[in-house]
């Protein structure tokens, strides 16, 4: 296992959100789509003790709901379109969003995890801050 420099909260964050090892950038922090790999393919870091759990999808919930329903409120003060519009329109773009946003905010709450030490990550913070 490597042992980077301390980083700070920002440089891991943004490794998390773009899919990449926290610890050298490098390896996939996924298997799949929203599956953790057990840990980096490149440098060996350990992600298995990870507890993400339903927190990624709060966050989305979070912020899809500040960009979706004032787009709503928007579309039906400016444009009025028929009710079936929203019903047809809305969920899949939703869902969609959802999708999309999911996997990014996923890999910065395990980096945030694997930066703060948190559960399982207290080992590899305590290597990796000497
Ligand atoms: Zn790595």
């Amino acid at each position: 296992m490597t042992t980077p420099a301390p980083q700070s909260l920002t440089t891991s964050l943004m490794r998390g959100l773009h899919g990449k090892c926290p610890a050298c950038n490098e390896g996939p922090i996924f298997r799949a789509h929203l599956k953790v790999a057990d840990r980096c393919s490149k440098c060996a870091e350990d992600f298995h003790h990870h507890r993400a759990d339903d927190f990624p999808a709060y966050i989305v919930i979070l912020i899809l709901g500040h960009i979706l329903v004032p787009l709503v409120m928007f579309t039906e003060k400016h444009f009025s379109p028929p009710y079936i519009f929203h019903v047809l329109v809305w969920p899949p773009v939703a869902v969609g969003l959802a999708w999309l946003m999911l996997q990014p905010v996923k890999g910065m709450v395990v980096a945030l995890q694997w930066h703060m030490g948190l559960h399982g990550f207290d080992e590899a913070r305590k290597k990796r801050l000497g």
